[in-house]
């Protein structure tokens, strides 16, 4: 069939997805191994048998509601191709902006830094740092041996050296190693577990794990804040995303924590997204020692 047609019929098939005709062209994409523009270019171009078994095959999957970066195996994080598969997340735009933030934070030596990033799913956060700040140590840990597998080979595909991968549950591994962090990061699961958008639309696919934590969606994020305190020498920061309405909760652990310089950032939707906060203590480093307000 031609690819005008092939697409024509796969959108109407989609019509349940919001974005029916994009979602096509990314399969169609994805089987031909040429970029969309390429559809607008040769519209009338026959697509063979094979491949459009193939294609039909995946648009039958995605009728399913099998999310497109599952279907492909990938997604685009930060300008970095990372391979995604079921025992991983599939990174979020919104996180991106926990990597500006983290990359905008004031540390002694900028250019040199010891930072974690927890539960790394694909690697997304961790990789996008390590890319930004080739002089940084980042530390990707991770409880799951299959997605750590995942977040290694998208180091490889990426040409990232400056990432030590761990495996277990939040800072556990870190206190092994005995490191002393600049930063940690995490977007952590933070949705109630009985939430109902756990049973809508794409994340239906993605693990559980990844996504809910407790009743009130906080545990994980709890145990992120206690466990990291310690670990952070004085000045470093903890940046943790979270869900829009638990800004004013997460601040608190902070507080409680003995965190100081605390504030939240909103996402592109001006929700609460990101939180922040500072371990007391004087700086030290090459730059000229900052004192941070002890609280
Ligand atoms: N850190 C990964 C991401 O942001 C995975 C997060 C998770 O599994 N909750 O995409």
């Amino acid at each position: 069939m031609r690819i005008d047609h092939l697409l024509a019929k796969a959108t109407a098939q989609l019509s349940s997805s919001d974005t029916a005709r994009l979602d096509a062209e990314l399969l169609l994409a994805h089987v031909l191994d040429k970029p969309r523009s390429y559809f607008f270019t040769w519209p009338e171009k026959e697509v063979s048998a094979p491949y459009d078994h193939q294609f039909e095959h995946l648009i039958h999957q995605r009728q399913q509601g099998i999310p497109i970066a599952y279907l492909i195996g990938e997604k685009e994080f930060w300008s970095l191709r990372l391979k995604v598969n079921e025992a991983t997340l599939i990174p979020r735009p919104d996180t991106e902006h926990l990597v500006e933030l983290a990359l905008a934070c004031p540390l002694p030596e900028p250019h040199k830094a010891n930072v974690a990033d927890l539960g790394t799913g694909t690697g997304a956060i961790a990789l996008a740092l390590a890319h930004e700040q080739p002089n940084w140590q980042v530390y990707a840990i991770e409880k799951s041996q299959q997605a750590l597998a995942v977040a290694k080979e998208n180091a490889q595909l990426n040409h990232i050296n400056n990432v030590s991968f761990l495996e277990g549950s939040w800072c556990e591994p870190l206190r092994r190693e005995a490191a002393a962090l600049d930063m940690i990061v995490s977007n952590p699961p933070y949705i109630p577990a009985k939430d109902q958008h756990l049973q809508q639309g794409d994340v239906r696919f993605e693990p559980l794990s990844a996504l809910a934590s407790g009743a009130d969606g906080l545990g994980d994020i709890r145990l992120i804040i206690k466990q990291s305190a310690p670990l952070l020498k004085p000045g470093g920061w903890l940046l943790l995303e979270h869900g829009y309405d638990q800004g004013v909760l997460v601040r608190t652990l902070f507080t409680r924590m003995g965190f100081c310089q605390i504030r939240t950032e909103s996402d592109l939707s001006d929700h609460e997204r990101v939180s922040l906060g500072r371990k007391p203590g004087r700086l030290t480093g090459n730059s000229p020692p900052t004192t941070v307000a002890e609280n």
